[in-house]
């Protein structure tokens, strides 16, 4: 079984784009398998897509929210990349005697020991790793050199064939570790799709066009790819989808409007000067060092999608003390077209009420300004887990975390993630034709049932409707068993006293990704 995931993958552009005969292996592919739109989490942020993607379960079952998540008891935004989600796909996989081959995953570090190959993905601070260690140089020198992710900057040349050589490393380090391992399970991942799509968002199949150009590369290194697995089974998946994005919601300023949350006028005169110390700083490093920097710790593609500069968003109304928690019930952070909100009490009556008056409050702004919108309640896994979720249905609208506006939306021009990703199974155990209401936590009881593998009792999500008649696994009922997963067999990168944590949060704050 091989799952290859196209990170930010969307049917908005692989449809057309194949119909017209761009695409002519993504069509094969949708004409022999079984395919249809896979629903995201909630947010819908590659972290935790991934995790979810990993582990069958939902975000508030690992507590992330995000690169960055508000934790509820400190009322601060914490960088969850490098914290640990056990009972992976391929941690279960490895527990039942096979062999894996992770290959690129964000959220795969850190790991468990298992049976195989890891090359990591996210955090992106570090320059290379993998398990075993010689892995990475062989990687190296299969491809004359390797990189976690594209270090040119964003508009240039150099960044779209930095982009369209990475398409390449990647498949080509990917195929090599199938070959050289035989694994029952091989999970791999490009990364360029979401990356030139929010750099390049562009829907015309012109050459012109990086982003087509991006999907024309991975159309053809797919093609060679189906044919070299031919009598195998192959998922193709991607996290979330790709739209443009015309408008935010401004979240934190419908929760002031509607007296849930409370600011000063000055803020913390500490914290300012805090503030003021560090914008002295900044400007004295220059901001190419501190982009550099902050590109090692996220992906490039979140440090974009976020309106940035001056703007009085959670992060900065955060640090620079702006916010009265003494007349404060509720709290919004955001991720894409998600809004969580965090209600500041343990008392359930009291988090009942605040919900209540929070979704009022959301829902009568986002009806004054014509936006379709949907609520979740959320059980809380830990601190970063919010009470109540709201999801802008509308497209091209997404949600910001500013306060400093004077109406529920802005005008934007930008793009960013859409809710639904792609699926597509291929191969001797999959039907054709198409799927509806799949779930991003589907994937992973859906591959290990399919494989003949226990799957962990854990998983918030089911076995898809997507088998063939004639499929080993159509003949048998999806068998659960009792799998966390063990501790994380190797220690995270950042340091554990958090120096390093606010170090590298001061130049995420200066390059505007954090709000
Ligand atoms: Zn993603």
């Amino acid at each position: 079984m091989i799952v290859l995931g196209l990170d930010g993958a969307t049917f908005s552009l692989i449809r057309p784009w194949a119909d017209s005969g761009a695409l002519p292996n993504f069509a094969r592919l949708l004409e022999e398998g079984v395919s249809g739109e896979l629903e995201s989490t909630v947010p819908e942020i590659t972290v935790p897509a991934w995790p979810a993607f990993a582990t069958g379960r939902s975000p508030e079952t690992f507590d992330m929210y995000g690169f960055t998540h508000f934790n509820r008891e400190t009322r601060e935004l914490d960088l969850s990349h490098d914290e640990y989600v056990p009972g992976k796909m391929w941690d279960a996989v490895s527990d039942q005697g096979g062999r894996v081959v992770v290959f690129n995953i964000p959220g795969s570090y850190p790991w468990q020991e298992v049976d195989g190959t890891i090359v990591a993905a996210a955090p992106e601070y570090k320059e290379e790793y993998s398990h075993p260690p010689e892995r990475w140089d062989e990687l190296v020198d299969l491809v004359d050199g390797y990189k976690l992710r594209n270090d040119a900057v964003p508009g240039s040349d150099e960044y779209v064939e930095q982009s369209m050589a990475l398409v390449d490393k990647r498949f080509t380090g990917f195929e090599h570790f199938i070959e050289a391992e035989e694994p029952d399970l091989a999970v791999g991942l490009i990364r360029a799709t979401d990356r030139v799509a929010h750099h390049y968002w562009n829907e015309t199949a012109d050459p012109s066009n990086p982003l087509f150009r991006v999907y024309e590369r991975v159309d053809e290194r797919l093609g060679e790819f189906l044919d070299a697995h031919e009598d195998e089974d192959v998922v193709v998946m991607s996290d979330h989808g790709f739209e443009s994005v015309s408008g935010y919601f401004a979240s934190n300023h419908v929760l002031e409007r509607a007296g849930l949350l409370a600011m000063t006028e000055d803020g913390d005169a500490g914290k300012a000067l805090l503030g003021r110390l560090r914008d002295q700083a900044s400007a004295t490093l220059g901001r190419v060092g501190l982009l550099t920097l902050a590109r090692k710790i996220v992906p490039e593609s979140a440090l974009t999608d976020i309106p940035s500069g001056g703007a009085l968003g959670l992060e900065n109304a955060l640090s620079l003390g702006r916010i009265d928690w003494d007349g404060t019930r509720a709290i919004a952070d955001v991720g894409q077209k998600t809004t969580t909100v965090y209600a500041l009490s343990d008392d359930p009556d009291e988090v009942d009420a605040v919900c209540e008056e929070a979704r009022t409050a959301l829902a009568s702004a986002a009806d004054e300004e014509g936006l379709d919108v949907r609520f979740v309640r959320t059980e809380r896994g830990g601190p970063h887990t919010p009470d109540l979720a709201m999801i802008i249905e509308t497209p091209h609208v997404h949600a910001s975390s500013r306060f400093d506006v004077d109406a529920p939306t802005f005008e934007a021009e930008t793009s960013g993630h859409a809710r639904e990703g792609i699926f597509v199974g291929v191969g001797p155990s999959f039907r054709e034709g198409t799927v509806e209401g799949a779930s991003i936590t589907d994937i992973a009881p859906t591959v290990l049932h399919v494989m003949g593998y226990r799957i962990p009792g854990s998983t918030t999500g089911r076995v898809l409707p997507v088998l063939s008649e004639n499929a080993d696994a159509a003949a048998r009922d999806p068998e659960y068993y009792d799998f966390v997963g063990e501790n994380a067999a190797t220690g995270g990168g950042l340091d554990s006293d958090g120096e390093g944590e606010e170090e590298i949060k001061d130049r995420l704050r200066e390059l505007g990704y954090l709000e």
